[in-house]
């Protein structure tokens, strides 16, 4: 007999156990039986032997019903076990949610019993294979996951690290280049600008490595104010100025109105803003053209970076903003190397700037690349806002309205203060307690300036409550009192105007955000 079916038997009414013994050797002569009387002497067999399955009665002398189950569970928890009741289909189902595999009515058992058997233990094998394989998955995902963190971290360091030497290069080749140390000569001129510029890719590189991991533990936080568009153009086709002119390529800005004003974080739109016009620079050849605009597009300035470069193919369009992504053809005609990640770096950073980052692109003509950025008007923002927050569906939960305004410390005034000092300190310890606002607010909550000494304050109710969040900025300002050198610092008053459900609220939420007298009463 070769691998005979092992088949522990637990039965105590011996014609029972004769029967049920006969009808399974009948049925099958590669079975080997072993029969216990009691539980406790099938726990014996089940120390000494393994078998394949087990049928047991339920009630024997040293045990009744679920107690069965729950000690032979106990005492070979990899074995199929098929109970033999005398009781209806309800009992059966009760018996398989504690643990039995299988359960046959007694007086039934003849036709079913071997196919009962044969069905457990196959869907037993399959159910241990199972387990084996998502331990190994699970065991498999904890490394990788380990892994991940540790790469991360590795890449987090290496190019924290680098950031130092890099800027240092970079100062001393300017140096020698600008002649402070003796004089140049034309060849050595062009040679420090490749090595400037060489070392500015690599600066940029670094940037970019460390922006995506700081994005992608979102702990990239936004600190928006009002600024003026055409300031922020200007400064950032500067720096990528001495590039395009060194690959025969003009930077014009075009005529847009020099009011126009964009609420935004300044360092993450001239982020964006360089990303996008590096590019530009980059896959534009000598001859060719870069134009930088805006215009109003509803709540939004859309600020459109447009190039006759070499273009996108149609099927490369949604690829380009996903990390690591670059096209295979401009590896080979870009003399400039790059990650692949500064557009998937742009795209997070406009999202988290209520806005969006869209492109178009005709090969072999040139692209568009607009990122659209909130108009710097209450009813804008608000609007750009309440609508990202209804894209998140999840966070469709409640907002709450806080107002804080900074009572000037009368009286408090330093001796060697000047009025005129005061007034120059006064805008400085505001500036410094708006900072310090907004450095407790995540990208789902949005800061007002509604005045020099006053903000309104939308907060994403996720992480943390109105009163938690008033005394983290009393604890912080506390300390920031005590750490200052510039004397006395306004006190905050606080007024929590109510809590809203954006779904219903949001007309409500967006007049008392825009000061409207006609706002009714709060909660
Ligand atoms: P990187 O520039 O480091 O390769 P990006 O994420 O900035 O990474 O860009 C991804 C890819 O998108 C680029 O490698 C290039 O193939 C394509 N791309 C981006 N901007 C332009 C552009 N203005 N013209 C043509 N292709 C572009």
């Amino acid at each position: 007999m070769l691998n005979p079916r092992k088949i522990l038997l637990i039965e105590d009414d011996s014609v029972d156990a004769e029967t049920i013994e006969r009808m399974l050797q009948r049925n099958s002569s590669e079975t080997s039986i072993t029969h216990a009387k009691t539980v406790s002497e099938a726990v014996e067999c089940i120390r000494r032997c393994r078998f394949d399955a087990i049928i047991s009665d339920l009630s024997l002398p040293d045990s009744r019903d679920l107690n069965t189950v729950s000690r032979l569970l106990e005492a070979a928890p990899a074995a199929p076990i098929i109970v033999l009741t005398g009781s209806n289909e309800e009992v059966g189902a009760e018996l398989i949610r504690s643990g039995a595999n299988d359960f046959l009515q007694k007086g039934t058992i003849d036709s079913l019993l071997l196919r009962t058997i044969n069905f457990s233990i196959e869907r037993y094998k399959l159910k241990r294979d199972l387990m084996r394989a998502n331990s190994v998955l699970a065991g498999q995902n904890r490394s990788l996951v380990a892994h991940c963190e540790a790469s991360r971290t590795f890449v987090d360091n290496v190019s924290h690290e680098f950031r130092t030497p890099l800027t240092v290069v970079r100062e001393y080749a300017s140096i020698l280049r600008d002649g402070i140390d003796g004089p140049v000569n034309e060849k050595q001129i062009s040679r420090i600008d490749t090595l400037i510029s060489r070392t500015e890719d690599l600066s940029r590189m670094v940037d970019d490595l460390l922006d995506t991991s700081k994005l992608g533990m979102g702990l990239v936080r936004v600190f928006a104010t009002e600024n003026r568009l055409i300031d922020l153009v200007r400064n950032v086709v500067q720096l990528v100025e001495s590039r395009a002119k060194a690959n025969g390529v003009e930077v014009r800005i075009g005529d847009f109105d020099s009011e126009t004003r964009v609420f935004c974080d300044e360092e993450k739109l001239r982020r964006i803003l360089t990303n996008l016009l590096t590019n530009a620079v980059k896959f534009t050849s000598s001859g060719g053209k870069i134009d930088v605009n805006a215009k109003q597009d509803g709540e939004f300035i859309a600020i459109s970076v447009t190039d006759t470069g070499i273009g996108i193919a149609p099927e490369f369009l949604h690829q380009i903003f996903e990390r690591f992504e670059q096209v295979a053809d401009h590896t080979r005609t870009s003399t400039t190397k790059g990650f692949g990640l500064g557009l998937s770096i742009a795209r997070a950073l406009a999202e988290i700037s209520l806005g969006k980052l869209e492109v178009t692109s005709t090969e072999g003509e040139g692209s568009t690349f607009t990122v659209f950025i909130p108009q710097a008007k209450t009813e804008s923002i608000l609007k750009c806002y309440f609508d990202k927050r209804e894209v998140a569906k999840k966070e469709h939960g409640t907002i709450s309205l806080i107002n804080i305004r900074a009572e000037s410390a009368e009286g408090q005034t330093e001796q060697e203060e000047t009025p005129k000092d005061r007034i120059r300190l006064d805008q400085i310890r505001l500036d410094r307690i708006n900072g310090l606002i907004s450095s407790h607010l995540t990208n789902m909550d949005l800061s007002l300036r509604t005045a020099p000494d006053q903000w309104t304050i939308f907060l994403a109710n996720r992480i943390d409550l109105p009163k938690q969040l008033i005394e983290k900025i009393e604890d912080s300002l506390a300390n920031l009192k005590a750490s200052s050198k510039t004397g006395t610092f306004p006190k905050l008053q606080f007024e929590v105007l109510g809590e809203f459900q954006l779904k219903n609220d949001r007309e409500t939420l967006e007049r008392l955000g825009k000061n409207d007298p006609s706002a009714p009463p709060c909660c």
